[in-house]
């Protein structure tokens, strides 16, 4: 399993830091086998990184940009984020989708360079409000999976997360067997991509995962892991959640 706390756009450098020594502390009462990674803004990689030192609990980033470096005024590049420490970067979240316009083409690139400076790349994929009421949703994650992963992915440099954009932030999920459907769907494509004899890579759930719907979202057939928004600010809440992850591996091996 791995669990993945998306800050966005939250936190001063205080308390930023203030929440990573706090997980760092709930991480070394309690040993757990799940992977964790912190991905706060870019302003306090650094420090945040320095905060969870001496702990299991790793580093990303939200975002990237596809060129390694030059004329790109607001951007950061993979090489700038590997050497804060970041070992994962999120592509193609669909805030980024929405409100910065990137399309699959560009995701696919970003997620391209990651993989070629040796980081892994965590490339979300899910449908809009509209697209699930027409009935297209499935459809539409195939087309994502179809356009935005590049042919540079493998069972280690890449991560799916499945984020339904009308579930991110809303309080709202789908329902266990909508989100079984499109487990499948990616698991089934990522089948076809991987080879045979490689593990397939982590597929994550996101949107509105919480302490309280955590442990039967990480027990659905297909996933392994999650990816968490709003409830990663809660340093208590995000424990919770991999805790619950831990159960759900023991659940899913026995
Ligand atoms: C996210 O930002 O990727 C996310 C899933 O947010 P939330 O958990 O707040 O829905």
């Amino acid at each position: 399993m791995l669990i993945v706390a998306n800050w966005k756009m939250n936190s001063l450098r205080r308390e930023g830091i203030d929440r990573a020594r706090k997980l760092r502390l709930l991480s070394s009462e309690k040993e757990l086998s799940c992977n964790i990674i912190v991905c706060p803004p870019a302003h306090i990689i650094h420090e945040v990184r320095q905060a969870l030192d001496g702990s299991d609990i790793g580093v990303g980033a939200q975002d990237c940009h596809f060129d390694d470096g030059g004329a790109h005024t607001g951007d950061i590049s993979v090489k700038m984020l590997a050497d804060l420490g970041c070992t994962h970067i999120i592509v193609g979240h669909s805030e980024r989708r929405q409100e910065h316009f990137e399309n699959d083409e560009i995701v696919k690139m970003k997620a391209k360079k990651v993989h070629s400076e040796g980081l892994i790349s965590i490339i979300c994929i899910g449908e809009t409000k509209e697209e699930k009421e027409s009935g297209k949703a499935l459809d539409r994650l195939h087309d994502q999976l179809s356009n935005s992963l590049p042919e540079t992915i493998n069972s280690i440099n890449t991560v799916v997360a499945y984020e339904p954009c009308w579930a991110i932030g809303s309080g709202l999920t789908p329902n266990h067997k909508e989100i079984e459907d499109a487990h499948t769907v990616i698991r089934d494509f990522l089948k076809r991509t991987i080879p045979k004899t490689k593990p397939l890579p982590y597929v994550l759930y996101g949107g509105s995962v919480n302490g309280n719907n955590a442990e039967g979202l990480l027990q659905i057939q297909g996933v392994s892991g999650a990816l968490v928004g709003g409830a990663s600010l809660d340093p208590t809440d995000f424990w919770k959640i991999c805790q619950y992850a831990e159960t759900a591996v023991n659940l899913k091996n026995s």
